[in-house]
């Protein structure tokens, strides 16, 4: 766009009007004096003809040609009009300024035609015998018809001399005001024009987000009212800026707090909007993942998949996806469309939930009910096969028939041992999420001794093996039920493990705020890779070892859960070949 500054803009069509104005005033002023001046002039060479004639009259009906000569001299000299005395036929008989016989006949010049007819001619032109410009005017002597004619006339020389005087002051005068015009533009438009640049400024400051500008620019009161309602918008931008702000701050800190990922897409499958849970679980970073597709962000086939259904049908979608990276986990994704007020499809929004530990649970819940059923029928198999065997073909054998029989009890002691562990279990499970395990405070030296008697009890190897060492002031908040379990399972399973002769320990301190009780025992000890798997339901290092044994691959399981219904842990130690060391920690004190 052509560019021009406040001078140019003002300063040109200011000048033109003026010069046009200027220019009327000269054309008119000229006519006017013009035809005032003419007019006066008329009348004055009127009225002097009108007077000589009677002097005439006398001169011209005797024929006195010299006399009327000197006449017109004679009047000529006292006024300085040219008088000039002409005869009916048109014959000039006598001139002030020239000779008569060098005149040619009148008869022909229009203000004399006029006379001759009996009323006064006015003319105005070049005169070939003074050779300037004239006004005649002829007046008729009276009689009919005419006598003669007396014209007069003077030269117009004067009058343009006045009427261009007066037009050069005209000019002079509409220059001057042209020059104070044009100061006075210069000064309103440097004004003017300083108050604009200063509020143009003003606005790009505002532009750049300086809401403190001062918008009190000055100069005329248009220019002020302009600044005064920029400042007032300004005022309403910074409010509305900041309540945006804030509510996208806002806005911004619900997203980053969400457990939920938030993902948008507009409808080119562009990341415009991700959240730091979105972020966590899709292993990209927030601002890395901005204005990059879906395909790219997420690298997975199936949720490119899920953002075009969403964004080719508007409707909801949902898909569980697989992710690999940055570690394995499962993602439920639901997608919605984003639409406008008015109904537009703006993009999509993509909800992702972690469902990794649902999954895990699920897979473990499944395992279990398979590790369960497997571990049933076992037994179950052995009974029904015995039992079938004494009902349809019984051994002849006494000795044999009660072989049988022992299976089949020994099977079913095998039952009802994983019947029953399974019901601690879950027992405990309930009453761990119910936060419902009842604790009194306890003197554990007893509780340890009695756990001892009770294996030294049921376990005719056990004897002479087992060393207790516990304060007998030593007590803790704990349900002596489940520690008594607990340490009973520990026990059990140092004894089993253990050669018949090796001695086992039964260690409790206090460290802390903790209660530890340890049972070691120098057995062939759990390598490595088994120890974190070690309290998983039917986990065993060697199955059938431990079937032989008499366990169901429940103990450390149920250890573990007393330990943490206690809120606090189960911590194994062990060197193959050199012995084990399974640790209860307990909190001495139900924490406040
Ligand atoms: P189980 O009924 O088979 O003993 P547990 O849950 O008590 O089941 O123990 C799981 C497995 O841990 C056992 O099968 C055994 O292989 C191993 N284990 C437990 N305690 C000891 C120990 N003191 N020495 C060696 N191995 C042990």
């Amino acid at each position: 766009m052509n560019r021009r500054s406040l001078l140019w803009t003002i300063a040109p069509p200011m000048f033109a009007i003026l010069a046009v104005a200027i220019a009327l005033v000269t054309g008119f002023t000229g006519r006017s004096v013009r035809t005032y001046f003419l007019t006066r002039t008329a009348a004055d060479l009127h009225n002097q003809a009108r007077l000589t004639i009677g002097e005439f009259a006398p001169l011209v009906a005797s024929h006195a040609t010299a006399a009327i000569q000197a006449q017109c001299r004679s009047f000529g000299a006292v006024s300085g009009v040219r008088f000039t005395v002409i005869a009916a036929d048109g014959t000039v008989l006598g001139d002030s300024q020239g000779d008569p016989r060098a005149m040619e006949n009148h008869a022909g010049r229009p203000e004399v035609a006029a006379a001759l007819s009996g009323q006064p001619g006015r003319a105005d032109r070049f005169s070939a015998t003074v050779g300037n410009r004239r006004l005649y005017v002829a007046v008729p002597a009276p009689g009919d018809p005419v006598p003669f004619v007396v014209r007069t006339s003077v030269s117009l020389a004067d009058l343009n001399d006045l009427i261009g005087s007066i037009n050069r002051r005209i000019v002079v005068a509409g220059l001057a005001l042209l020059l104070i015009a044009g100061v006075a533009v210069l000064l309103f438009s440097r004004s003017a024009g300083m108050s604009l640049r200063r509020l143009r400024e003003a606005a790009e400051k505002l532009a750049d987000g300086d809401f403190g500008v001062d918008l009190d620019v000055g100069g005329p009161s248009e220019i002020i009212a302009v600044g005064e309602a920029m400042q007032h918008m300004a005022g309403r931008l910074q409010e509305q800026l900041e309540t945006i702000a804030a509510e996208r701050n806002e806005l911004q800190a619900v997203m980053s707090s969400m457990v939920e990922g938030v993902l948008a897409v507009d409808c080119d499958e562009v990341v415009f909007g991700l959240n730091n849970s979105g972020a966590r679980m899709l292993g990209v970073e927030v601002r890395a993942a901005m204005g990059r597709t879906i395909q790219e962000v997420g690298r997975n086939p199936r949720l490119t998949a899920l953002v075009q259904e969403v964004l080719a049908d508007s409707r909801t979608h949902e898909c569980d996806i697989h992710l690999t990276i940055p570690g394995e986990r499962w993602v439920q994704v639901h997608g919605t469309p984003l639409l406008s007020a008015d109904g537009a499809l703006l993009g999509g929004l993509l909800v992702l939930n972690d469902i990794t530990r649902l999954r895990r649970l699920e897979n473990m819940r499944r395992d279990f009910v398979a590790n369960v059923s497997h571990e049933l029928k076992t037994p179950i198999t052995a009974i029904r096969g015995f039992s079938e065997t004494l009902l349809e073909d019984p051994p002849d054998d006494e000795q044999e028939r009660r072989r049988f029989l022992s299976i089949i009890i020994a099977q079913a002691d095998r039952l009802e041992a994983i019947i029953s562990d399974l019901l601690d279990l879950s027992r405990l499970e309930q009453e761990t999420d119910q936060g419902t395990l009842e604790r009194t405070p306890t003197s554990l030296a007893p509780l340890l001794e009695r756990v001892v008697q009770d294996a030294r009890d049921s376990r005719s190897t056990a004897e002479g093996r087992i060393d207790l060492a516990c304060p007998a002031d030593l007590t803790a908040d704990v349900n002596p039920r489940l520690v008594a379990q607990a340490v009973g399972n520990l026990l059990a399973n140092a004894l089993k493990y253990s050669p018949q002769d090796s001695p086992v320990t039964l260690a409790c301190r206090r460290e802390g705020d903790q209660v530890l009780i340890a049972v070691t025992d120098r057995g062939p000890g759990i390598a490595a890779e088994h120890l974190p798997r070690l309290c998983e339901r039917f986990y065993r290092v060697d199955k059938a070892r431990s079937r032989q044994l008499g366990g169901t691959g429940l103990g450390l399981a149920i250890v573990k859960h007393i330990a943490q219904a206690h809120g606090g842990r189960l911590d194994i130690r062990s060197e193959p070949g050199k012995g084990s060391t399974f640790t209860l920690i307990l909190p001495a004190e139900v924490p406040a």
